[in-house]
C-alpha cells in the first residue's frame, strides 16, 4: 500500500472473522469448546455483522453444581494463603493482561461491538483493578476501637467470605468480571463466573489467562471456574447455597429476579443494575466542555453503557444553543465498523436493541417529543444483518414514562428548567440512581448538586459526563440500580466477612454496660 491509498477496510466475511477469532484465542491459550449435538450450547455471534461465528458448548445444571463444589473445596486452601501471596497471583494476571491487551480488546470489539479505543480502555481497566487489588492485598484489615472495660482489647478482623458467583452483562464483558475477580481473589475468595451469553469468547480468553496466572504462581486452579450459558445457568449459580456472595451485573429486571433468590437463602448480593443517567446544564456552564462531555457519555459504546447519559436537563437560557451544537456534533458522528479508524459509534449488540430504540422514539414522539438529530438505522457495507444506528437527540416537553425507563441504545432526551431545585427534583424522579453530573461554573450550584439535597445517585460528577469512571472509586448506584459498590475505595468489604473480637488480657471479668452477674 502506498501512503496515498486509503487503509484497507477490515473484512466482514464470516469466515475471516472466525479465522481471526480462532487465531486470537489460540494466542491467548484458549479454545472454543465445541457443542455436542444433544448438549447445551450457545451461539457466539458478532454484532459487527449480526452473524453466528461458533456454536459453543454451554454448562448444564450439573456442571454448575460441580464448578461450585470445586470452588468451595478450593476455598479451604485459598483462604489460608497469606493475602500478599494471593496478591502475587493477581499481579501475574495483570501482567498477562497487559501483554495480551490488543488481542483481548479485539475480542471485546468482536463480541460487544466496542470501537477499538474503548475496547482497549476496557482491558486497561482490568489491568488497573489488578494493580489496585495487589495494593489491597497488603492493606485489607480492621480497626481497633477503645474498649469500655479495663484490660480489654476491642477490634475487628476481616476474613475471606467464600465462593463468589459473578454474573456479568454483555456491555462490559471483561472489566466487570475483573473488578470482582481481582478483589475477590486477594480477599481469599474463589470465583465462579457466568458471563453474558452474548460474550462467551472473551470469557474463554480471560479464563485462559487467569488459569495461566494461577498455574504459574502455584494457586489452586479451582479458585476460578467459568460456566457458560444463558439465564438458566445464572439461575442455577445464584440459587446454590454454597455461593456466599452473588455479584450480579445487568438489567434491573435481572436484579429483581436474582435478589429475592439469594435473600431467601440468606446469601449476600452485590447488585449492579440499570441506570438512567442525567446531566444538568446551568447557564454558567462552559458549553464547549459540556458538548464534549455530553457527546462522549451519550453516544460512547453506542449508548450501551450502564452510565450512558440518557437525559439532559438544560437551563432554558442556554437550551437552544446547546441543542444546536449537539445536533451539529451528532450529524458528524462517524457510525460504522468499530475496527475502522475514525469510527466513534459501533453497532448495537443485537437487532432487538435497535427495535427497542425505535419503539422508544415512537413513544417519545407520541408524548410530544421532537427528534432533532439521528435515530435512523444505518446500513454498513458487508454488515447488512447488523444493528447500526445513528444516535438520537430528542427534545421532550417533560419527563414522560419512556424517559424514566432505561432504553439500552443511544437516545438522549433533552428537557429544560428555570429553577435548579426543580431541575434536581426532575433529575431524581426516575427509578434508577446510578450516575449523574452537573455542568456549571458556579461553585454554589456544584455544591448544591453534590449535597444531601442534590443528586440521589451513587456517582455524582461536576463538569464531566456521567460515564467513564476510574477504578479507584467505589462504583455503583442507588434505588433500582441495586445499591452495590464494586471496584475501588472500600468496596473490598463486600467480599469479606467481619468478626468483632474482644480480648480480655486482665484477670478480672467485668461485664459491658456495668452489668453485675454475681
Ligand atoms: P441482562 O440483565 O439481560 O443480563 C445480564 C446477565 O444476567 C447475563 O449474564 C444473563 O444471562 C444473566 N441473567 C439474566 N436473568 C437472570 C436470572 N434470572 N438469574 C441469573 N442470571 C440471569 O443484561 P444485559 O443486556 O447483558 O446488560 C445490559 C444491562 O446491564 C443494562 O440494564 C445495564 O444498565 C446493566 N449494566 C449495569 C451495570 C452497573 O454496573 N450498574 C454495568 C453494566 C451493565
Amino acid at each position: 500500500m502506498t501512503s496515498t491509498e486509503a487503509p484497507a477496510r477490515p473484512s466482514t466475511r464470516t469466515e475471516d472473522l472466525r479465522t481471526e477469532a480462532l487465531a486470537v484465542l489460540d494466542r491467548l491459550g484458549a479454545a472454543v469448546p465445541s457443542a455436542l449435538p444433544d448438549g447445551p450450547s450457545l451461539a457466539a455471534c458478532t454484532p459487527l455483522t449480526g452473524e453466528e461465528l461458533f456454536r459453543v458448548a454451554a454448562a448444564s445444571p450439573g456442571d454448575v453444581d460441580e464448578a461450585v463444589g470445586a470452588a468451595a473445596a478450593a476455598f479451604v486452601r485459598w483462604r489460608s494463603v497469606p493475602a500478599p501471596v494471593r496478591g502475587a497471583t493477581v499481579k501475574r494476571f495483570g501482567e498477562l493482561l497487559s501483554e495480551h491487551k490488543a488481542d483481548l480488546a479485539s475480542l471485546v470489539t468482536l463480541e460487544a461491538g466496542k470501537i477499538t479505543s474503548e475496547a482497549l480502555g476496557e482491558v486497561q481497566e482490568m489491568v488497573d483493578i489488578c494493580d489496585l487489588a495487589v495494593g489491597l492485598s497488603r492493606q485489607v484489615g480492621g480497626r481497633t476501637m477503645p474498649s469500655e472495660r479495663p484490660g480489654h482489647r476491642l477490634m475487628e478482623t476481616w476474613h475471606p467470605l467464600g465462593v463468589v458467583g459473578v454474573v456479568s452483562a454483555f456491555n462490559f464483558p471483561v472489566a466487570v468480571w475483573a473488578w470482582n475477580t481481582a478483589v475477590a481473589l486477594v480477599c481469599g475468595d474463589p470465583v465462579v463466573w457466568k458471563p453474558s451469553e452474548l460474550t462467551p469468547l472473551t470469557a474463554l480468553a480471560c479464563s485462559a489467562l487467569l488459569g495461566r496466572a494461577l498455574a504459574e504462581t502455584g494457586a489452586p486452579a479451582d479458585v476460578h471456574r467459568l460456566v457458560l450459558g444463558a439465564r438458566d445457568v445464572g439461575a442455577a449459580l445464584v440459587a446454590d447455597p454454597r455461593v456466599a456472595l452473588v455479584s450480579a451485573t445487568g438489567s434491573t429486571r435481572m436484579g429483581a429476579e436474582v435478589g429475592p433468590v439469594v435473600a431467601a437463602r440468606f446469601g449476600r448480593t452485590l447488585l449492579e443494575l440499570g441506570g438512567n443517567n442525567a446531566a444538568v446544564v446551568a447557564p454558567s456552564a462552559d458549553l464547549d466542555l459540556a458538548v464534549r462531555g455530553i457527546v462522549f457519555s451519550a453516544v460512547g459504546t453506542a449508548g450501551q453503557r450502564c452510565t450512558s447519559m440518557r437525559r439532559l436537563l438544560v437551563h432554558a437560557d442556554v437550551a437552544d444553543e446547546l441543542v444546536g451544537r449537539l445536533a451539529a456534533a451528532y450529524a458528524r458522528l462517524p457510525v460504522g465498523d468499530p475496527r475502522a479508524e475514525g469510527t466513534l459509534v459501533g453497532p448495537l449488540v443485537r437487532a432487538s436493541s435497535a427495535e427497542a430504540m425505535q419503539r422508544a422514539l415512537a413513544r417519545a414522539v407520541e408524548d410530544g417529543g421532537e427528534v432533532v438529530a439521528g435515530g435512523e438505522p444505518v446500513t454498513v457495507d458487508g454488515a447488512e444483518g447488523a444493528a447500526y444506528v445513528s444516535p438520537a437527540l430528542v427534545r421532550m416537553p417533560s419527563q414522560t414514562e419512556v424517559v424514566r425507563e432505561e432504553t439500552f441504545a443511544p437516545v438522549l432526551y433533552v428537557m429544560t428548567w428555570t429553577d435548579l431545585d426543580e431541575a434536581v427534583e426532575v433529575h431524581n424522579a426516575v427509578p434508577q440512581g446510578l450516575s449523574s453530573s452537573i455542568f456549571t461554573s458556579d461553585v454554589r450550584e456544584a455544591e448544591r448538586f453534590l449535597s444531601e439535597a442534590g443528586s440521589d445517585c451513587g456517582i455524582v460528577n461536576v463538569n464531566i459526563g456521567t460515564s467513564g469512571a476510574e477504578i479507584g472509586g467505589a462504583f455503583g448506584g442507588e434505588k433500582a440500580t441495586g445499591g452495590g459498590r464494586e471496584s475501588g475505595s472500600d468496596a473490598w468489604r463486600a467480599y469479606m466477612r467481619r468478626a468483632t473480637n474482644t480480648v480480655n488480657y486482665s484477670d478480672e471479668l467485668p461485664l459491658a454496660q456495668g452489668v453485675d452477674f454475681g
